[in-house]
């Protein structure tokens, strides 16, 4: 039986709980209960199997990460990659490094084709365009696609409906729509049935699962913070090899951002990451204002009389929330070298109350 595809296109609270990597971890448990984990390639017809297929859109990472757990569960997937990604590169080194470790733990490997990217405006010219990249993957990762799947699909190319062009397996062709029940999370959501109760209702004969890497994080989060989380952790690795890189070769790395800063971003990238990208953005009373919520909480004090004069014994710091306190509440301006100034003495701070690693 079809899944029914006639249910309102709605985002539902449930939405934010399935998409966690504790959810996943259950949903391919319900469905190695249920179906045979298939390729695109050798589809067991008439007996019960599901297509359990991941569209790349944004982070090769999270895909790595749900690879894993597949993996581990004992079940496979295609995973199906956009060499014209604007948020990944998969011919950048560590990119495709990532790329041989998912299928090193026996996953398949998929074109994610994006027609936009050549103006493919006919069928004919299709196959064409899909060996040229069948033939990178060939070359430049050493993998063999088995399939591909269209990036955002037009009207247009969804009536390209073929069993397969250029020798891989189309995901949209005539005989999967029409004989393979469908279930996507594409945008981060459920457009129809979620797919838990699918695969727990069990009484489909194949299902094509499509999920999104990105959308499936180890925190509840809505799909716009998942696509945020998956670029921002790419955009932080990117500056973490950028300063390796000149330390590793003994070059001078030089920043407006003071060492100390640099040293809890560095050291403590999940509660101080920020703090460097706030600062190279002149935003420097945000830095000084996180600080300082790292010292204390700092809104349920800094209205209390006297915030500030209660810690004799740090004197600079002491001098540093009379200011901020002085900003906040009475609005009194002070030059981003002040604020400079503070965060510096606020993150020495912050850095003589961490574990041992700041103070190494
Ligand atoms: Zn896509």
């Amino acid at each position: 039986m079809p899944v029914n595809h006639s249910e309102p296109d709605s985002y539902r609270t449930t939405d934010e709980v399935d998409f966690t990597e504790i959810q996943y971890r259950e949903i391919i448990r319900i469905a190695k209960a249920r179906y045979e984990f298939s390729s695109f390639t050798e589809i067991p017809w008439g007996r019960r199997f599901v297509l359990w297929r991941h569209d790349v859109d944004f982070s090769l990472n999270r895909a790595m990460s749900l690879a894993r757990i597949e993996s581990e569960m004992g079940v496979f997937a295609t995973y199906f990659f956009d060499l014209h990604s604007s948020y990944y590169n998969v011919l950048e080194r560590e990119q495709s490094a990532l790329v041989k470790s998912v299928l090193g733990l026996g996953h398949q490997v998929g074109i994610h084709f994006d027609t936009s990217f050549y103006d493919i405006r006919a069928e004919h010219d299709l196959g064409e365009f899909l060996l040229r990249e069948r033939e990178v993957f060939e070359l430049l990762l050493g993998c063999s696609p088995a399939a591909f799947s269209f990036h955002n699909p037009t009207e247009l190319e969804l009536a390209w409906g073929e069993d397969s062009y250029a020798g891989l397996v189309n995901c949209y062709s005539r005989t999967l729509r029409s004989k393979v029940s469908y279930c996507s999370d594409s945008n981060g959501y459920w457009r129809h049935r979620r797919l838990i109760d699918v695969l727990s209702d069990g009484d489909e004969d194949g299902i094509h699962v499509l999920t999104h890497p990105e959308h499936w994080q180890i925190e509840s989060l809505k799909p716009r913070e998942r696509v945020s989380r998956s670029i921002y952790g790419r955009a932080d690795r990117c500056m973490r090899l950028y300063d390796e890189t000149l330390e590793r070769s003994g070059r001078v790395n030089a920043s407006d951002i003071p060492e100390c800063i640099l040293k809890l971003a560095r050291e403590d990238p999940v509660t101080s990451g920020c703090l460097s990208h706030l600062w190279s953005s002149g935003l420097y009373w945000a830095v000084v204002v996180e600080l300082l919520r790292q010292i204390e909480p700092v809104s349920l004090r800094i209205s209390e009389p006297g915030f500030g004069t209660k810690q004799a014994e740090e004197p600079a710091l002491d001098s540093v929330k009379r200011g901020v306190a002085a900003g906040l509440l009475e609005g009194e301006a002070f030059s981003n070298d002040t604020l400079k100034a503070w965060a510096v003495t606020l993150s020495e701070a912050v850095l003589a109350r961490a574990p041992s690693w700041a103070k190494s």
